[in-house]
């Protein structure tokens, strides 16, 4: 199967998730394409290649061979060089697996070969990945807006509220335009067909309705229900018509953000000191996830511990550098090496877990990385 840029990195992350690992392992990449970038991914690549070749046996290093060559000639004849980070996942053998997507922003470069792909930068990307749509409504004439911000376009423009104006021109996509008498509801089924659209196949969770609010009222009670029902905010802007809207939708939406990550944090602080439906510590969390208690996951990676162990026989999980001699649950002495950012990635998808990916917190530094709020103890 070869997948490329098709649909939304949600898409990508469950078909990783619901690929069936097997014994031909799957090579992970995920590179920084710019050219002054901390690490040159060609280098990297060629290195990674080396020292595999060294180290892996030869039934697996046929496959290895194949999945890196499927990876370069994409990289060669596939790569649109006006995009910053790519991510390829790739595997050979008799099931062979391809899947690639490029963006606009950069990754960190990372190859990482294993039975299960890497799927967390991804996730991240999905998770700070902003995009809404804006609906523009008066009286006298609509448009549908979809922005998209990066995590890199979105740290810039905290930064410099003045190139605001720049990206809202470099980041939205008009998808409808029109003049007409909306006060009295005309046109109003042909809004709401469009937002259906975007929402049912763009996958997008926030929606930003701005203008005037007898419209937008109207507007509203003719909102489809999937778009009610996937849309999981919507946020309303006062706007008359002389500003610029769309820099007005961005300072809004970064507002919101920034509120509700220090929402989640101030919540989870309170459950932590109480006892109360909150975890700490990759082990805890790893076992809450395989078991579907956890509701929201908050992570700080930087501070995460990098391995985990999980019992081959019980399945819980020892965060601990080296192999830890058995089994504190069942006292197995059998146990598999894992990447603890990645496995909680995997268990989170898998059981419908949120992530909230937390930059400066340091509470959760100080409690190994990561923290859940749970659904029931
Ligand atoms: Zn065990």
């Amino acid at each position: 199967m070869s997948i490329t840029q098709t649909g939304t990195i949600h898409d990508d992350v469950r078909r990783l998730v619901d690929l069936e690992p097997n014994e031909d392992p799957v090579v992970s990449c995920y590179l920084d394409l710019r050219p002054g970038a901390a690490a040159d991914w060609r280098g990297a690549l060629v290195d990674r290649f080396s020292a595999l070749r060294r180290t892996v046996d030869a039934r697996t290093w046929q496959t290895v061979r194949q999945s890196f060559d499927s990876i370069r000639a994409y990289l060669c004849f596939e790569r649109d060089p006006a995009k910053q980070g790519v991510a390829v996942f790739s595997r050979g053998g008799e099931d062979a697996f391809f899947l690639a997507r490029q963006f606009d922003t950069p990754v960190p470069t990372s190859i990482s070969v294993d039975a299960q792909p890497d799927i967390y930068h991804l996730i991240e990307m999905k998770e700070s990945f902003h995009r809404y749509i804006v609906v523009v409504l008066h009286s006298d004439r609509a448009r549908v807006l979809e922005v998209n911000l990066g995590e890199a376009t979105l740290e810039a423009l905290k930064e410099n509220a003045a190139s605001r104006d720049r990206v809202a021109q470099e980041l939205t996509h008009t998808h409808y335009a029109r003049h007409g008498n909306f006060s009295e509801g005309h046109h109003v089924l042909e809004i709401a067909e469009v937002l259906d659209s975007l929402v049912s196949h763009g996958g997008h969770k926030h929606l930003l309705l701005a203008g005037d609010s007898t419209c937008i009222k109207l507007l509203e009670e003719a909102l489809p229900r999937a778009v009610a029902d996937d849309v999981s905010e919507i946020l309303y802007l006062n706007a008359d018509g002389g500003q610029d809207v769309v820099s007005e939708t961005i300072r809004r939406y970064i507002e919101h953000i920034e509120d509700e990550a220090e929402r989640l944090i101030d919540v989870f602080r309170l459950s932590f000191y109480r006892n109360e439906l909150a975890l700490a510590g990759a082990d805890r969390c790893l076992a809450a996830l395989h078991a579907g208690k956890v509701d929201t996951l908050l992570i700080a990676p930087r501070s995460m511990p990098p391995t985990s162990w999980k019992c081959d026989d019980c399945a819980s999980y020892v965060v601990s550098l080296a192999q830890p001699h058995s089994c504190r649950e069942c006292g197995s002495t059998s146990s598999s090496e894992k990447n603890t950012l990645n496995e909680l990635s995997y268990l989170a998808e898998t059981t419908g877990a949120g992530i909230e990916v937390v930059r400066k917190a340091s509470l959760l530094d100080r409690i190994g990385g990561v923290g859940a709020l749970l659904r029931w103890t």
